[in-house]
């Protein structure tokens, strides 16, 4: 009998551990345990000593996408090895200090550490009396309590990301606004009902819209209201939008404000945004996906003044948090208007000790949910209240840091004030024409190099650098490579 895949009763196969029906797959599993927290220490201890990106070569591309899947299982050592060889080397880049991308965070260890053993647990969080659900209900609470959202028993819900948590939050936006006006989104469809009307800003994140398409509220029912002059929203050009609306037989029934954009970090006046909201009974969204943390940076809370009064809020642990990917957040003022627009709870599932709030798939798509909320718990525990204070204080501060270089520096030009931990700047050389196309050019070249990574945007029309800052271990010696790097990737671009 072959050790490694002997046949069942049936004919199916069995794992080494049945196979060896003598106790030695705890062994096994012990081995392959610790060589798994090994590498991933090394991986980890390693991250900064390496290249931040690199492309990935093609034999190793056409080793990943390109093999069979075998026919009898492979050992776990085997597995690990491959991994250690294959797969750890080609990272996106984000554990280093020196990723500036995007807005991706490095994982915190407590969370990385966390992660095989809820795993190892492995159960649907949908719902029920076991350690996933009960702690889920109380990492919500902390991380409302973090930003300062008011937060009623059950008043939100662990998502694979802000995009997930938009969706919930506007469904419940679109359930409540139909019913306040008699009728059932659920029950009738939209068609034959005055269009409902969406408000964002051009700064608005992407996935507003997306969650817009799929609520079936159409594109032209998202209203673009313009930005001042440090991309926040125009609370006046708001007013007259919904004003035209209304005359035109819309129905608005939802404002969305950023609470930290991607492109400049800014945060729209939320609190005049809530006194519009209020006066003509929108739902308060707050996009506060990557920025709402940023409330904790020492002098930053009047800028957030009246997020406490947003119907709903979507934050993403996943980004300045630091939890392993994935992992959004949707909070609601009121979670029943969530559960209005989601509960659905077939016989087989009908559990008669679920207690007043249910179960958390009754306020959501998902059904099998996995257990988000150990990772979650043990990042925030790890930090404290006062660790995630001083990383948000200190990736803000870089980001001011970075803005009073560029501003300095000839051949740099500051794109927006900086109100969270994004820099949005722009390179310039007098000599040189088509700034855009160089501009554009640069974050890639930028990338290759390896020492550092930056994205682009388009801000106000223009081609645009922008660096955000997520990692507790960046230093001030790292802006310093970084305009380095732009300068030298501007001298290997062809605009
Ligand atoms: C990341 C992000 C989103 C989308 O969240 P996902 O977690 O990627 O689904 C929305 N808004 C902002 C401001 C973001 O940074």
């Amino acid at each position: 009998m072959d050790e490694l895949c002997a046949s069942g009763p049936n004919g199916d196969s069995l794992s080494v551990a049945e196979a060896n029906g003598d106790g030695s797959y705890g062994d096994d599993l012990r081995a392959a345990g610790a060589k798994a927290a090994a590498i991933m220490v090394e991986h980890l201890a390693g991250v900064g000593d390496r290249p931040v990106w690199q492309p990935v070569p093609g034999e190793e591309r056409d080793w990943l996408n390109g093999q069979d899947m075998p026919e009898t299982g492979r050992a776990l050592d085997e597995l690990l090895e491959d991994a250690r060889t294959h797969v750890l080397p080609h990272p996106m880049g984000n554990g280093h200090p020196r990723f500036f991308g995007w807005v991706n965070s490095p994982p915190n260890p407590a969370g990385v550490l966390v992660e095989p053993l809820a795993a190892a647990l492995n159960p649907s969080c949908a719902g029920g009396d076991h350690a996933g659900p009960h702690l889920e209900r109380g990492v919500v609470r902390w991380l409302a309590e973090l930003v300062g959202f008011p937060h009623p028993p059950g008043g939100g819900l662990l998502t694979s990301g802000a995009s997930m948590a938009t969706v919930i939050c506007l469904a419940a936006a679109r359930q409540r606004a139909a019913l306040a006006d008699g009728w059932d989104a659920r029950e009738e469809g939209l068609s034959g009902r005055p269009p409902m009307v969406l408000y964002v800003t051009e700064e608005g994140h992407s996935c507003l819209h997306k969650a817009a398409h799929l609520l079936g509220l159409g594109t032209r029912h998202v209203r673009t209201v313009p930005v001042d002059g440090a991309y926040r929203m125009d609370v006046r050009a708001l007013r007259s939008m919904i004003a035209e609306d209304l005359e035109a037989g819309l129905r608005p029934f939802c404002v969305a404000g950023s609470a930290g954009t991607v492109n400049s970090g800014a945060v729209d006046p939320l609190g005049e945004i809530a006194d519009v909201a209020a006066e003509h009974g929108l739902w308060f969204h707050v996009d506060g996906a990557y920025g709402a943390l940023g409330v904790l940076a020492g002098g930053a809370a009047p800028h957030y003044a009246g997020l406490d009064r947003a119907d709903s809020l979507a934050l993403d642990p996943h980004k300045w948090l630091g939890v392993p990917v994935g992992c959004g957040c949707a909070l609601l003022r009121d979670p029943a208007a969530a559960r209005a627009a989601f509960s659905l709870v077939p016989s087989y599932l009908i559990d008669d000790n679920a207690g007043d709030l249910g179960w958390f798939a009754e306020y959501g798509p998902e059904q099998t949910r996995p257990f988000r909320a150990l990772k979650t718990w043990a990042t925030l525990s790890h930090l404290g209240r006062s660790g995630v204070a001083r990383l948000v204080n200190h990736t803000t501060g870089l980001a001011r840091t970075l803005a009073a270089m560029v501003e300095e520096a000839a051949d740099f030009e500051l794109l927006a004030p900086v109100t969270t931990s994004i820099t949005a700047f722009r390179y310039r050389q007098e000599s040189r024409d088509g700034l855009d196309a160089l501009n554009r050019a640069i974050p890639g070249a930028v990338q290759a190099r390896g020492n550092a990574f930056l994205t682009g945007t388009r801000l106000g029309g223009r081609e645009a650098l922008r660096a955000c800052f997520l990692h507790p271990d960046t230093t001030e010696r790292d802006l310093a490579v970084l305009l380095d790097e732009i300068r030298l990737a501007a001298k290997t671009v062809q605009p």
